[in-house]
């Protein structure tokens, strides 16, 4: 780990210029942009495992994972392998091949929810499609999501959206007639009572209640305890479908997500990231009943020229496999390393002074720059955004890459090691002292 406070940040500069000229504010994401941070983007050229390396030849430890898809590192060797073997084939051929059945079939005995999916490529893809399915299955309008929820950038799920707009301070987005979101109710997170409001002013309307099971998007903010139980009661007395958004929990605090840990069937579950090992796939499956809604079975449609595509299907595949033959050993280490990182860290705020709290679930994490406790979006957005600048620029010149936001979960993958840990606790400790100058 380089222990200078002063990385290269020459050709970056001038990769970012380059970029900036061509591509909105450089970036093909927003959440990629260092406005609410502050510094200069790496531009990335390689990673291995937990290790990322920039243009100018700087390394850093890794705990974004490209956003959470990467469980198992970068360049995973199997998933590599899968890429390569099924590029040699031919990329895409808008006709079925046998591996989009075969990551059906890993998927669906991972999440026994599901009967059925079907593959798109990406989240965004996926949870519009699925609040489509839902109003198409209970023939009502409204949809309940909820504050500080990030359900990808389609018009109606833009509301509250925490995640890049919150980050950027912005409510929605410019461009969504607020015709298209008249119909979202956006409810504050953790709050049973408020749904069951919701369910009596408008009593038959609401189509399906959408939620992150553990929110990755405000920071990481689990459910309190029994909320999720709630909602499934609620959904099911009311007729309404509760959609699990599990694109960012799926494969993550569980090999069955956090439908698994927390023992809730939902009725829709939408998948991304980690199922596609790194390249774009999303997913939205349930039961045959609802599924069978879809086109070319039923009448609600919904296509892609690139679905399924033999790529992302293959690293899927290979990702799936790997984290199933391994489960024990990988979640159970993930979860030791992850608690041993973001106590550590959490130690060495309170040693130096800086009010912080911490959510965890699994290697998904958030420090918060706040006393906390952060349960939903409100608690969330009480962070010292400008205390988390320093502390990200900080660790950034120590060699330790975070999510560009106070309102991003962050990851550690099955290759991370206790050095990395240990690395990256050192280089928090500097950062706090450093904070105070
Ligand atoms: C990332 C994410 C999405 C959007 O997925 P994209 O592939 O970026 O479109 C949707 N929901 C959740 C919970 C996510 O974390």
């Amino acid at each position: 780990m380089p222990s200078m406070t002063s990385r290269k940040v020459e050709q970056s500069r001038r990769l970012q210029k380059r970029a900036e000229s061509m591509i909105p504010g450089g970036v093909n994401s927003p959440v990629r942009a260092f406005g609410s941070v502050g510094g200069d983007p790496p531009f990335i050229v390689r990673g291995k495992g937990s290790h990322i390396w920039d243009a100018d030849e700087n390394e850093f430890i890794d705990y974004v994972g490209s956003w959470g898809p990467l469980i198992l590192g970068h360049a995973a060797p199997d998933v590599l392998d899968a890429i390569v073997g099924a590029a040699c084939n031919g990329t895409s051929f808008g006709a079925s091949t046998p591996s989009e059945a075969d990551l059906a079939e890993l998927v669906l005995a991972a999440f026994p929810s599901m009967q059925k999916v079907r593959f798109v490529s990406s989240g965004t893809e996926a949870t519009m499609s699925a609040i489509r399915l839902a109003r198409a299955y209970t023939k009502r309008k409204y949809i309940v999501k909820f504050e500080g929820c990030y359900h990808g950038h389609s018009d109606s799920l833009l509301v509250k959206a925490g995640s890049g707009v919150a980050t950027l301070g912005i409510p929605g987005s410019a461009g969504v007639p607020e015709e298209f979101t008249q119909f979202t109710l956006a409810l504050p997170f953790n709050d049973a009572q408020a749904v069951e409001y919701a369910f009596q002013k408008f009593k038959h309307q609401i189509a399906c209640v959408i939620v992150e099971p553990v929110v990755g998007n405000m920071g990481c903010v689990p459910a309190a305890d029994d909320y999720l139980v709630a909602l499934r009661m609620i959904t099911e007395r009311e007729k309404a479908v509760l959609i699990f958004d599990e694109v960012m929990t799926g494969f993550r605090v569980a090999f069955g997500g956090a439908q698994e840990l927390y023992g809730i069937r939902p009725d829709l579950t939408t998948m991304g990231k980690i199922i596609g090992g790194g390249l774009p796939v999303g997913a939205y499956g349930g039961s045959s009943e609802i599924m069978n809604l879809v086109a070319p079975l039923g009448p609600m449609y919904q296509a892609g020229t690139l679905s399924g595509n033999p790529l992302a299907m293959a690293a899927g595949c290979a990702m799936v496999r790997h984290l199933r033959d391994h489960k024990q050993e990988i979640y159970s280490r993930l979860d030791k390393l992850s608690r041993e990182l973001v106590e550590g860290v959490g130690a060495a705020a309170k040693e130096a002074g800086v009010p912080l709290c911490y959510n965890r679930v699994g290697s998904m994490f958030t420090w918060f720059f706040t006393q906390g406790p952060v349960t939903d979006w409100d608690s969330a957005s009480k962070s010292n955004t400008e205390a988390f600048g320093k502390f990200f620029r900080g660790m950034l010149d120590r060699g330790v890459y975070l999510p560009p936001s106070q309102y991003e979960a962050a990851f550690l993958s099955s290759t991370h090691t206790e050095e990395d840990v240990q690395q990256t606790i050192a280089a928090a400790k500097l950062a706090f002292a450093g904070m105070k100058k």
